[in-house]
């Protein structure tokens, strides 16, 4: 017998061989802090979500949702154990203390592989359309280990969230960062993505650019974001920010680069500079220069202080690499009780 991702294949007697469609098992990670406002409604789409793929023999019986609770100050580890108890479709991890979206993710992904085909990763708030979930499954099926889900309209988001960050999917094109436009954490990756994914070791973790980097045949799958029915957002400004900051200067050395760029434009202007005065002082108009002394030397203090800055900013990213810090605790794994 022969068992390849998709079908099984057995050998008969006559020494014919039958195909069998094998459902791949699929499991929805869904990292989860302070969501207990969410939970119940949460639960309750994607049961009928799971219920309607098995029935439709899309996935398997064995499918799975997986709640990451990321160390949640609220009930909603208690909330989780208790969906477990009673439904079985669903299960659940905690970490050992808050980590992040990121972080939270990558727990919930590198716990959930062990048990199935394919994963797909989605926010606890249902702002991405569990819909698109039969379209991932299609292309699986077709043979993509990634399908990226793709924001096709942002009207539900604020005005503000919506500039920025589309801003920063345009900012990263332009460093040169290969992140597909308008695509959050929402996406199905097979099972040898992840195991492939597993070999970045890197602590600074910005997913949705990470796994463009591990290849394979890949998709895209739009939908529609609504808004977040209950509960705040749990991302307010700085950790956006932080973000976005993450992203850029884990993905990108081009902002050093941009240092060295105009350090050579000011050095180039200072000559220029120098002819300048050179020349004032030679016909004799030394006194009035004090003003554009003292803005120079403003100028190049806020620069410098910048450029270290961002240096700084890279030695500390490389300082954390060095240490190797474990990126996520788990606590404690429904699955294994
Ligand atoms: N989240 C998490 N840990 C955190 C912050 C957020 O696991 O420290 C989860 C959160 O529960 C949600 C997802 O990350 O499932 C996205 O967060 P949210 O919906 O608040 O972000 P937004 O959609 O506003 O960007
Ligand atoms: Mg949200």
């Amino acid at each position: 017998m022969h068992n390849s991702l998709l079908f099984t294949i057995i050998e008969l007697e006559s020494g014919d061989h039958m195909f069998f469609h094998k459902e791949p098992v699929l499991y929805v990670v869904v990292p989860c802090y302070n969501e207990e406002e969410v939970l119940e409604e949460t639960t309750r789409q994607l049961k009928a979500k799971m219920e309607q793929l098995i029935k439709s023999k899309q996935i398997s019986g064995k499918s799975k949702v997986m709640y990451v609770n990321d160390g949640s100050k609220d009930k909603t580890w208690d909330i989780i154990q208790e969906i477990h108890k009673q439904e079985k479709l669903f299960t659940g991890i905690t970490l050992s203390r808050n980590r992040g979206h990121q972080n939270a993710l990558l727990g919930g992904l590198m716990t959930a592989k062990k048990y199935a085909d394919v994963v797909i990763s989605m926010d606890a708030d249902l702002q991405d359309d569990i819909n698109a979930i039969d379209e991932m499954i299609l292309k699986y099926k077709d043979g993509c280990d990634i399908v990226y889900g793709v924001r096709s309209a942002r009207k539900k988001d604020t005005f503000f969230k919506r500039v920025t960050a589309q801003g920063f999917y345009k900012f990263m094109k332009v460093l040169g960062v290969d992140c597909v436009y308008n695509h959050a954490d929402y996406r199905l990756t097979s099972k040898r993505v992840l195991d492939e994914f597993e070999n970045y070791k890197e602590v600074n973790l910005f997913l949705r650019g990470m796994f463009p980097l591990v290849g394979f045949k890949s998709d895209v799958v739009y939908y529609e974001r609504k808004e977040r029915f209950a509960g705040e957002s749990k991302y307010p400004l700085k950790k956006m920010l932080n973000f976005a900051w993450d992203g850029i200067t884990s993905f990108s050395v081009k902002p050093l680069r941009f240092i060295c760029v105009l350090g050579f434009i000011i050095l180039l202007f200072s000559i220029g500079i120098m002819i300048y005065s050179l020349v004032r002082y030679l016909t004799g108009n030394t006194v009035s220069g004090w003003t554009f002394l003292s803005i120079s030397i403003w100028f190049i203090g806020g620069l410098q202080m910048i450029s270290i800055g961002i240096i700084g900013e890279y030695v500390g990213k490389m300082y954390n690499e060095t240490k190797q810090r474990p990126r996520y605790i788990i606590a404690e794994n429904l699955e294994e009780k």
